[in-house]
């Protein structure tokens, strides 16, 4: 508290300066962040995270076996030392503070909206609330130490089969933590909770399946070449998903990573074995198949036992993305224990923010968020960055490019503004106002003295880091 009083006072000095606050400390919001510092030698950037700890999905998202992907958080450290730049996390939108209430402390530029994407596409189909049946972002929030789901808990032990649902990246992700060895998981920083329960695990078959072909497969390259290159794998791929049309070759030509894709599928259908040996880890990819609905277990009241899917064919023109998946009439039964849903991730709306339910974002040219009530009119001072401005899709660096665009589009508005600001209570508003309502804001020392308590556990048992996953050791080792 004692710190936090002092960024009060010391905050009042430039009371005038460009106050702007930016929403979410992922990716996108500490490219923001960056940029925003760089463009505006006066302006003042706090980050707010509805979490204790900061980096988002860099954190929380990307698998602990890419730590070369999580590197950038040293570059977010710097941002965040920064002395112009500050970090509050515990302080959620909507619960510790209003869109609306947020908006009058920080005036000119009020907010950069980059909170991401905490929800799931669904699919709508019967069963989909059977046990055993999850979303791929909340497998991933559970092996990540995410404190909103260590308790998820997935039935890994009474089946021997997992359906993954969807191609793409995240879907390459759960299923190579599912069959990798967990030997070589050990030395991440995967949480505890669940590199024990993978030791335990009897899964040994995943079957990755898409409603389109191989063409269309999301992932891309290098992460397939990763899968593809797990010790002991038996990769099963049917030749005659392997078949093209001439839609499917127009659809190569215009796109390097689908035939990058293809090419790898097909070289490691023609040099996989034909059967698995006894007790060798599956991987199955299966084409033109979409979920119908999901079926209860005849042994296991209430839990998943199979997965209905229909046939599906190619419908559509050639050219990027445009063949879509229509049903032939043919269903199909698949048994499993587990279903992990990879199907995309989704932005919640907020209170006083436009939202476009279907597409999960912030209407917004160039990062400036639409009005709600002229789409001809921009929101002023609202602005928007990341998934949740170009909905979930993209590498960490697609963040800055991104970033660079919203940061333009504020740079531009600032020239037609008056160039002294009017009074914005901006950090110490913002500050007095948790303050009132007792909510304990974590700022970026007390991150690091998580981050220490973290790297200390890990060492102790030769990871880089030991996850701290349930909210209340994150807050006490913070106000420590
Ligand atoms: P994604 O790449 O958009 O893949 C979504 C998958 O779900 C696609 O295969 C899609 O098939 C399928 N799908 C969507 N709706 C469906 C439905 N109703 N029924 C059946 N299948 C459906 O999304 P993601 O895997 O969640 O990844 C999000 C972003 O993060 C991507 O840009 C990804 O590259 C990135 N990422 C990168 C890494 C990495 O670089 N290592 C790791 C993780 C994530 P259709 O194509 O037919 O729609």
């Amino acid at each position: 508290m004692a710190i936090i009083r002092s960024m009060i006072t010391r905050s009042y000095s430039s009371i005038r300066s460009l106050r702007v606050c930016v929403i979410g400390s992922g990716p996108a919001g500490f490219y923001t962040a960056e940029k925003m510092l760089k463009a505006h030698e006066d302006a003042q950037v706090d980050i707010i995270d509805r979490l204790p700890t900061p980096f988002g999905l860099v954190r929380s998202g990307v698998a602990p076996d890419h730590p070369e992907t999580k590197i950038v958080t040293n570059q977010f450290t710097r941002v965040a030392r920064n002395e112009r730049c500050s970090f509050f996390g515990n302080v959620t939108l909507g619960s510790s503070i209003s869109l609306s209430e947020l908006c009058q402390m920080y005036h000119v530029v009020r907010v950069v909206l980059a909170y991401g994407a905490e929800s799931d596409r669904n699919l709508g189909i019967p069963g989909e609330d059977l046990r055993g049946v999850h979303s791929a972002r909340e497998f991933v929030w559970w092996y990540n130490g995410h404190p909103d789901f260590c308790h998820l808990a997935p039935d890994l032990k009474s089946t021997d089969t997992a359906v993954v649902l969807g191609q793409g990246n995240v879907a390459l992700d759960v299923a190579r933590v599912l069959l990798k060895q967990p030997a070589e998981l050990a030395t991440t920083d995967i949480a505890s909770h669940a590199l024990a329960a993978l030791k335990e695990s009897s899964i040994r078959k995943v079957y990755l399946v898409g409603r389109r072909g191989p063409v269309q497969a999301a992932c891309t390259a290098k992460e397939l070449r990763e899968i593809l290159a797990l010790k002991d794998l038996y990769v099963n791929i049917k030749q005659d998903d392997l078949q093209i049309t001439a839609a499917d070759e127009e659809e190569m030509k215009n796109n390097r990573i689908r035939k990058r894709v293809f090419d790898l599928l097909t070289k490691a259908s023609s040099s996989s074995q034909t059967r698995p040996t006894s007790g060798q880890p599956e991987l199955h990819f299966t084409f033109f198949w979409k979920p119908e609905k999901f079926l209860e277990s005849n042994d296991k009241t209430g839990h998943v036992g199979c997965v209905n899917f229909e046939k599906t064919t190619l419908k559509g023109s050639a050219g990027s993305g445009s063949q879509i998946a229509v049903g032939t009439g043919q269903y199909e039964d698949l048994k499993c224990g587990l279903v992990l849903k990879s199907i995309g991730y989704k932005s919640i709306p907020v209170d006083g923010l436009p939202f476009d339910h279907s597409k999960g974002v912030v209407p917004n040219i160039k990062g400036r968020v639409l009005s709600s009530s002229d789409i001809n009119l921009t929101e002023d001072g609202l602005y928007v960055c990341g998934w949740l401005k170009r909905g979930p899709t993209g590498i960490v660096a697609t963040n800055l490019y991104d970033a660079e665009e919203t940061v333009a589009s504020i740079s531009e508005d600032l020239t037609k503004k008056d160039p002294t600001p009017e009074f914005a209570s901006g950090r110490e508003g913002l500050l007095q106002l948790l303050e009132n309502r007792k909510i304990q804001a974590v700022t970026f020392s007390d991150w690091g003295k998580i981050d220490s308590e973290e790297k200390r556990l890990g060492s102790l048992i030769g990871k880089p880091r030991e996850k701290l996953t349930n909210w209340n050791d994150l807050l006490a080792i913070a106000s420590k």
